[in-house]
C-alpha cells in the first residue's frame, strides 16, 4: 500500500513509522502544518522532520510553506477558543483536507496523519474528519491508533536529539503555554512566600513541593 502520511512533527512519527512499515505500508511523508508559528518554530519542527526522514530513508512530498496568514484567515473569530475547541477543529480540517486532496492527486492508495498518534489531540474528531475527507476525495483513509507508542517515540527523539516542541503549534497555544506558565510561576511565588512565612513558623514541606513543580520537567507538546 502506498501510504501518504501527514506529519505534524518528528517525535510523533519516530516510532510509529516503523510500525506502519511493518504493516506493509510504503510510506511517503507530507509536512503540511499552517498552524505552526512563529516562523523560527516552524523551521525547527520542519528541520527535525527532514533529519528524521533522512535517517529513516523516508521520502517527503510537497514544498512545506509557512502558513501563518492562511491559518489566521481560517481561524478568525476563534482566537480565544480554548485548546480543544472550534479553532482546533478548523486546524485539523485544514491539514486533513490538504492531505486527502494530495493523496488523490498523487494517486496514493491511502492517507493517514500523525495527529492520530498524539495523546494531546482529539483522536475521534480527527478520525471522523479523515473519513469524511476520504469519502469526498475518493481515496482510502488508513486508520491507525498508535498512541501507545508515545513513550517509544519520545525515547527515539531524545536519543537522536530531535527537536521536541513545548506547545501545540499556533501562536494562541504558544501564548497559553507561556502566559499560563507565567501565571503559574507568579502563583507559585505567592504560595512560596506564604509557605515560607509558615516555614519560619516551623515547617518545610510546601517549599520543596513547589520547587519540584517548577523544576523545568522535560515535556513535549503536539
Ligand atoms: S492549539 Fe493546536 S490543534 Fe488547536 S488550533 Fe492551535 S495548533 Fe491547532
Amino acid at each position: 500500500m502506498n501510504l501518504l502520511l501527514h506529519i505534524c512533527c518528528a517525535p510523533c512519527i519516530a516510532a510509529p513509522l516503523a510500525e506502519l512499515r511493518r504493516g506493509g505500508a510504503d510510506v511517503t511523508g507530507f509536512f503540511h502544518n499552517p498552524n505552526i508559528h512563529p516562523l523560527l518554530e516552524f523551521r525547527k519542527r520542519l528541520r527535525a522532520v527532514e533529519v528524521l526522514a533522512e535517517q529513516e530513508k523516508l521520502g517527503l512530498i510537497g514544498r512545506p510553506e509557512y502558513g501563518l496568514h492562511e491559518f489566521l484567515r481560517e481561524t478568525a473569530g476563534h482566537e480565544r477558543d480554548p485548546e480543544g475547541g472550534a479553532r482546533c477543529a478548523i486546524c485539523y480540517r485544514m491539514r486533513i483536507n490538504a492531505t486527502a486532496a494530495l493523496a488523490r492527486r498523487e494517486r496514493f492508495d491511502a492517507f493517514t496523519t500523525s495527529m492520530l498518534f498524539s495523546r494531546h489531540q482529539n483522536h475521534e474528531l480527527i478520525s471522523s474528519m479523515a473519513r469524511e475527507a476520504a469519502a469526498r476525495e475518493g481515496v482510502a483513509f488508513h486508520y491507525a491508533d498508535l498512541r501507545d507508542m508515545v513513550e517509544a517515540s519520545m525515547e527515539i527523539a531524545r536519543k537522536r536529539s530531535l527537536y521536541r516542541q513545548q506547545y501545540c503549534g499556533c501562536i494562541f497555544s504558544e501564548y497559553e503555554r507561556y502566559e499560563g506558565r507565567r501565571e503559574e510561576d507568579k502563583k507559585g511565588r505567592r504560595e512560596r512566600a506564604t509557605t515560607g512565612e509558615r516555614k519560619n513558623e516551623g515547617g518545610e514541606e510546601g517549599e520543596r513541593g513547589t520547587r519540584d513543580k517548577d523544576s523545568g520537567a522535560e515535556t513535549m507538546r503536539s
